[in-house]
């Protein structure tokens, strides 16, 4: 899966997931919408471009037709404005994109219609370095783990 799309700041989104960049701190990058959906539980390579190499992996969460998610964002009765925003806003930091506005406007130079797309929410993985196998750090930290837990257990005394 590509991951070229960039924010107001011009910041790539690949670049966010893998250095942890956030902009609400309590929000992870962690939406991404394409055209197509990807079956829940699937992992995918992440590549920052068209036909480059994968830095990474991601394992998809949950995936819904944006259609279908935005029936959430609008429930009756409808949210007070400044509440609706509010989630809109958010909505766009986990993408990572500042506000709504900015995500809009990124889909609309790229002749891209939102309401085309899924809604996936996906986890960065990480690589072990003594079994090469891919796996979900179970305490995300400034030090990704490097080494599964499964042989972290197995190594020890
Ligand atoms: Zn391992």
């Amino acid at each position: 899966m590509i991951f070229c799309s960039r924010n107001e700041d011009g910041i790539e989104k690949w670049r966010m997931v893998v250095e942890d960049i956030r902009i609400d701190p309590k929000v992870p990058i962690c939406v991404t919408r394409r055209l197509k959906p990807i079956p829940v539980g699937k992992d995918v390579a992440l590549q920052p471009g068209r036909g480059k190499k994968a830095i990474g992996r991601i394992r998809v969460k949950s995936c819904q037709s944006h259609a279908r998610w935005s029936n959430v964002v609008t429930p009756k009765p409808p949210l007070p404005m400044t509440e609706f925003e509010r989630l809109l806003d958010e909505e766009a930091h986990r993408e990572g994109f500042r506000s709504w506005d900015g995500l809009l406007k990124w889909f609309k130079d790229h002749k891209i219609s939102i309401l085309d797309t899924f809604r996936i929410e996906f986890e960065l993985l990480s690589f072990c370095d003594v079994c090469h196998a891919w796996f979900k750090e179970p305490f995300p930290g400034i030090f990704p783990s490097i080494i599964c837990p499964k042989c972290v257990e197995e190594a020890r005394d």
